[in-house]
């Protein structure tokens, strides 16, 4: 069947579970996140596809069912299914993508690692992609490709199907030319990118960044240029640019920059947040802190996530105050999800250590200064904890957009609690109301928790009220990033 609407993006748009020995597709529990926020445009389409992996043990075995249609609440589609060996998802995701692309994508250059990849298999998965996407589009189609570990698809696609408007859209930072042009790869991916009609990123920087790599690579010229919007540009932060590029043109190809901050499900959240059970919840947690205030930190696992540098924070605050003995505790969520690599192994460590060395330090037989969680907690459950925290200390390193600083204040219809937020969080250049920190120096670090800890109601109240209306303003329902609607309007075209 021909899509009019492609998506590619690595993962499978459900959850495979296991029944009775059987295998079931579930839809995703929560309709927060990026999967169902892809999904939802299907809605606008007659006929949608999917293309992503999964494991096989043998991708030759003919039982392996490589194309499969679902019809769901979100619409009528179909998933194509790339089967991929063990090795193969191994090398183009554990290896490529996340020791070689992801350090450089958040401005690691040290943790780049070179010897490891196998570039000829991230070609070859990349080409099984566009030969699927090609297979599944409808003449004049929209193929919407996601994410650094899909690069090359858009200039393969671009090769097999001339007719296609291909989309891609960064879910990460992009860095500047010194930073990205560290990978040997580079002209091949960047040239992979301008054979799209439209690239995306959640803020004006990267796109700044990606128009400037271009331009180092390849005679580029920018055809367009715009002021950012006032409600993007949050004075003084790290992140923030005033003056955006919106169209390239090389070799006689038009590509168009779109900028298009993703959001939260807003109405899902303040559901939940209404919900009695999480009412309830956040009522108990609050009556076991009693008067101690609740700061609460909740990512993955991460180098670019901060985990350490938050810690030793904290730490120097209670060496510091004495007075905030038995007055504060820290519930640091840092949820592995990458167990099998060896630099996020490292980082649970040493974050274990940290908390340990703490709790050792300063508590008492009542008094736990960390909560050290390294599972990951439930959506719902999560709602609780935000309503329940004075505190939202979310202060990544580096973070293309950040989430849960948006849900903390999506959760937040109460209208109180403080967000601390990292200047190198994308989210921060439409947060500017939060107490925005800078994570490599701990003045900054310091100062910014200790004032939202001692902020009087008003203030909170006023900032808190300010950060609400911008997340409204990016809820996922708005969220366009390729000038393609759902309900409907099948248009492609640069805003
Ligand atoms: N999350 C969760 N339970 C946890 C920790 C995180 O459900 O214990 C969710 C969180 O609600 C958010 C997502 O994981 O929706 C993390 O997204 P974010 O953009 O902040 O970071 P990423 O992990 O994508 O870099």
């Amino acid at each position: 069947m021909s899509s009019d609407l492609v998506i590619v993006y690595h993962r499978q748009p459900y959850e495979e579970v296991t029944e009775n020995g059987k295998t079931v597709l579930r839809e995703n529990k929560s309709p927060n996140g990026i999967v169902p926020s892809l999904k939802s445009f299907f809605g606008g389409v007659t006929h949608g596809a999917w293309v992503a992996w999964k494991l096989a043990e043998d991708p030759a075995n003919p039982e392996f069912e490589e194309r499969i249609e679902i019809e769901d609440d979100y619409g009528n589609y179909s998933v194509s299914r790339l089967p991929l060996t063990a090795e193969q998802v191994r090398e183009f995701y554990h290896i490529t993508s996340k020791e070689a692309f992801w350090p450089i994508l958040h401005g690691f250059k040290e943790r780049y690692n070179y010897d490891p990849v196998d570039w000829a298999n991230f070609r070859t998965v990349n080409w099984k992609f566009a030969e699927a996407a090609a297979e599944e589009a409808a003449l004049g189609g929209v193929v919407w490709v996601h994410d650094y570990n899909l690069w090359l698809v858009p200039g393969y696609l671009r090769q097999l199907r001339p007719d296609l408007k291909i989309s891609f859209f960064h879910h990460t930072p992009f860095p500047a030319a010194d930073v990205f042009n560290v990978l040997p790869w580079r002209r091949e991916i960047v040239s992979s990118l301008l054979a799209c009609d439209d690239v995306g990123f959640h803020i004006p920087r990267y796109a700044a960044n990606f128009v400037s790599v271009a331009c180092s690579l390849f005679d580029v010229e920018v055809t367009g240029r715009g002021r950012v919007p006032d409600k993007w540009i949050s004075e003084g932060t790290a992140l923030t640019e005033r003056v955006q590029p919106t169209m390239l043109e090389h070799e006689g190809r038009e590509t168009h920059i779109s900028v298009a901050p993703v959001g939260v499900n807003i109405d899902y959240i303040e559901e939940l947040a209404a919900a009695e059970e999480t009412r309830t919840k956040a009522k108990e947690i609050r009556q076991e802190l009693g008067d101690t205030k609740l700061l609460l930190s909740v990512g993955r696992t991460d180098y670019t996530k901060g985990g350490i540098e938050q810690l030793l924070s904290f730490e120097r605050i209670l060496e510091r105050r004495p007075d905030l003995k038995e007055k504060i505790r820290l519930m640091h969520v840092s949820v592995s999800a990458n167990r099998n690599m060896t630099a996020y192994e490292q980082i649970q460590n040493e974050i274990e250590q940290i908390a340990g060395r703490i709790n050792g330090r300063f508590g008492t037989l009542e008094w736990q200064p960390v909560t050290l969680i390294s599972r990951a907690i439930p959506f719902t459950e999560l709602i609780s904890y935000y309503r329940a925290a004075d505190v939202a200390w979310i202060t990544p390193l580096a973070d293309g957009m950040n989430l849960v600083c948006k849900e903390f204040v999506a959760s937040r219809t109460d209208g109180d609690g403080v967000l601390v937020l990292s200047e190198f969080a994308g989210a921060a250049v439409l947060l500017d109301d939060a107490v925005i920190a800078n994570p490599f120096s701990n003045r900054s670090m310091d100062r910014a928790v200790e004032e939202a800890i001692a902020m009087p109601e008003d203030e909170r109240r006023r900032r808190m009220e300010a950060l609400r209306q911008a997340v409204v303003e990016t809820d996922i329902k708005t969220w366009k990033p390729i000038g393609f609607r759902r309900g409907g309007d099948k248009t492609f075209a640069a805003e």
